[in-house]
Order: C-alpha cells, then sequence, then structure tokens
C-alpha cells in the first residue's frame, strides 16, 4: 500500500512523464495530482501531454484534470516532484515551500542556494540536514531538495571514491550528452543526426560547481565546499538516452597504479545500502574491466537506469587518472534521482 500522496509540478514534460511512468506501482509513493502551465490546466492529462514514454499512458492518470501549478490547488497531497521549467520554477517552488508542501526538485534554481539541499544518496546523504536551516515556514513544514545536472551526478558519484581515498587536486571533463536532455522535441533532427554539438548552453557551469557542493562537508549548518577546479566541455551527441562522460583526474596522493584507482572505486560502499529504499541500486558503481563498455545503448538501462558505470580506467602522462563514466540522463540524471531523494527524505523522517 502505498503510504504517500505525491504531486507532479511540470507533468506534462519530458521528465514529467518519467515521473509518472516510474512512480506506476511504487511501493511507497501514488500520483495524487498533476500540474503544468495554463496552456494545460484544466484537461485530462491524456489531452493535455503529448505522450513521449515507451509504454502506454497509464490508466491511473489518464483522466487526471491537469491542475495550475499554484499551492492552494495542490492541499491534498504530502509533497510534490518538481520538474518544472526552469523560467517558473523559482516562484512556483517557493509558493508550495511556504504553503508547507516540500518540494523535490529537478530544475537549477535553488541548487546552489546555500540552504538547499543537492543531493545525491549515495554521496552526500548528511547534507538533508541542511533543511533545518530553510526558512519558507515557520514551523519546518515546507522545504526544498534538488537533485544535480545529469551530468554532475555521473562525475560525482565516480569522483567520491576517488576523492575519499586519494583527495583531488584537479579534474577535466567532456560530456557526450543524449538528445533526450534538452526535452522535448529537443534539437531538430537535421542539427543532430550525423552530427557532434560542440556547445550546450548553461551546462559547464553547473558541471564545474555542482561536484564541489555535493563533495562539501556540512558544518555547523552550511556547506564547506571541496576545493579543486574543474573544466568542462559539453556536447551533444545523436544517443538517445545516457550522458557518456571523459574524465581525467589529478590526485592530491599518488596512487601506484591504475588498478589502485579502479580498486578505490570497486570497493567503495554506498552509505545508503542497508536502508532499503525501493528505488537504490544495489550496485550504484559498476567498474566494466572490458575495454569496450560502458556504451550508452547497452548499460543506461543497467538497475533500472540508477546505475553509474565507469570503464576504461588507466593512468596517464598528464593526469593521474582517466576513465569514462555514464548515466541515464532522465532517470538517473533527473526523474529517478529525485525519486530516490524522496525515499531518503521518507527514511530520514523529513516527508511524513
Ligand atoms: P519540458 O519537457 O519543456 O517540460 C516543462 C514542463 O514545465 C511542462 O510540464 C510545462 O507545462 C511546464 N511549464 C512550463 N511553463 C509553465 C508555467 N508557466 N507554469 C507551470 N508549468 C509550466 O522540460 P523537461 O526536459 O521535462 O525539463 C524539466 C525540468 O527538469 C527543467 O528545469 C530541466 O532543466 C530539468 N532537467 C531536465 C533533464 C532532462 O534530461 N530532460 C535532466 C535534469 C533536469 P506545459 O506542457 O503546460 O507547457
Amino acid at each position: 500500500m502505498a503510504q504517500f500522496k505525491a504531486g507532479i509540478l511540470g507533468a506534462t514534460g519530458a521528465v514529467g512523464q518519467k515521473f509518472i511512468r516510474l512512480l506506476q506501482n511504487h511501493p511507497w509513493f501514488e500520483i495524487q495530482a498533476l500540474g503544468a502551465s495554463g496552456r494545460s490546466a484544466g484537461k485530462p492529462y491524456s489531452d493535455a501531454a503529448n505522450w513521449i514514454e515507451s509504454i502506454p499512458l497509464p490508466n491511473s492518470v489518464k483522466d487526471l484534470k491537469v491542475r495550475n501549478c499554484v499551492s492552494s490547488e495542490f492541499t491534498d497531497v504530502d509533497f510534490v516532484f518538481s520538474g518544472l521549467d526552469s523560467s517558473v520554477a523559482t516562484e512556483i517552488e517557493a509558493d508550495f515551500a511556504k504553503a508547507g508542501i516540500p518540494v523535490i526538485s529537478n530544475a537549477k534554481n535553488y541548487r546552489t542556494d546555500p540552504t538547499v539541499p543537492l543531493l545525491i544518496p549515495e554521496v552526500n546523504p548528511d547534507h538533508i540536514e541542511l533543511i533545518n536551516t530553510q526558512a519558507f515556514t515557520s514551523d519546518g513544514s515546507g522545504w526544498i531538495v534538488t537533485n544535480p545536472n545529469c551530468v554532475a551526478i555521473p562525475l560525482t558519484m565516480s569522483l567520491k571514491p576517488l576523492y575519499d581515498a586519494f583527495g583531488i587536486h584537479s579534474v577535466v571533463v567532456t560530456s557526450l550528452q543524449a538528445i533526450s536532455g534538452a526535452g522535448y522535441p529537443g534539437v531538430p533532427s537535421l542539427d543532430i543526426l550525423g552530427n557532434v554539438i560542440p556547445f550546450i548552453g548553461g551546462e559547464e557551469s553547473k558541471i564545474r560547481e555542482e561536484p564541489l557542493k555535493l563533495l562539501g562537508n556540512l558544518e555547523n549548518g552550511r556547506i564547506d565546499h571541496a576545493v579543486f577546479p574543474v573544466q568542462a566541455t559539453a556536447t551533444r551527441v545523436p544517443v538517445i538516452n545516457g550522458h557518456l562522460l571523459t574524465v581525467n583526474v589529478k590526485l592530491e596522493k599518488s596512487p601506484s597504479d591504475a588498478t589502485e584507482i579502479a580498486e578505490a572505486m570497486k570497493s567503495w560502499k554506498s552509505p545508503i545500502g542497508k536502508l532499503g529504499l525501493p528505488s537504490a541500486p544495489q550496485f550504484p558503481l559498476h567498474v566494466f574491466e572490458d575495454e569496450r563498455y560502458p556504451q550508452p545503448r547497452l548499460h543506461a538501462d543497467s538497475e533500472n537506469g540508477m546505475q553509474t558505470a565507469v570503464g576504461r580506467v588507466r593512468s596517464g602522462d598528464v593526469m593521474d587518472v582517466s576513465y569514462i563514466a555514464m548515466a541515464h540522463n532522465t532517470i538517473r540524471g533527473a526523474a529517478g534521482g529525485a525519486i530516490l531523494n524522496a525515499e531518503l527524505l521518507v527514511k530520514k523522517g523529513f516527508i511524513k
């Protein structure tokens, strides 16, 4: 039996649809309400949304009437997921938090707010405590938690064991990002087919900054950010799902060889492994020995799209280590990551 009633803001968009798909038969959460813009509000979901998921539109949401994204229309939910366009997320998410409705967001708007947890449950679960420093409501009932950018997630998942074992001096990363990351209809086919687009607006600053907050220490109610430079290049490639990154890292403490680095990744243990969260992958970080892997088409769906895959771990002449990291951008990098955040927030007593 589901215990918590969830709303979805931005329910008609690409991320909103992924939420609907992933929440079908969720053991803890049931979809109570769907919200979108005034263009969609008042219509049955089946009329408002251009359904692009590869399963039939679930009967449970077909006839739900889409609501306006105002808190007064969502008094019957325990919390909301947000897949809102960033041009409207600041005001709408604050409206919900002020009304005492927790918001678990995919949008970038609050990620750098010093009182808002930027959360990957396997990396920085303790940052959840930042919620206690938020001032949306006097009784702490309304708050915002965000998940990171879809490249920052596999990058930080793979850096975490290296950061803990060796310390990080500097990182150079290039992303080869899937088309689905641009929403729907996204990039015109004539631009992307048989091509690589060497720039994604606004992406590189997120890749540079978010890992430093994620790897920071929570002390006295604030995050002391990790300090190392990240040089990022973001490109779009003709892949449907799965962002692949080439990562080069200079470490503070030099390992003896690449095997020691791969071992640090393989032996790393997720701090949430024993919490029994329904969406948590059994192996959040998988290290391939086979040099042909990981590949987006073969491995983006591993562990229901929640695993970060690493491969080609090798030492280098310029940096200490080079490797490939890859994760499903709309599952681990968006809706699935947010659902895992919500599960941790239930376990820690913030959603009740
Ligand atoms: P999208 O397909 O363009 O969907 C945007 C959603 O926002 C739609 O439901 C839209 O409703 C709603 N919306 C737009 N204007 C609104 C308004 N004035 N009031 C209320 N709702 C409004 O975008 P997306 O790709 O799903 O991305 C959603 C968010 O997640 C963005 O902030 C994005 O940066 C972030 N994100 C996306 C990905 C990804 O892989 N796609 C990954 C991580 C994070 P209507 O249909 O009614 O217009």
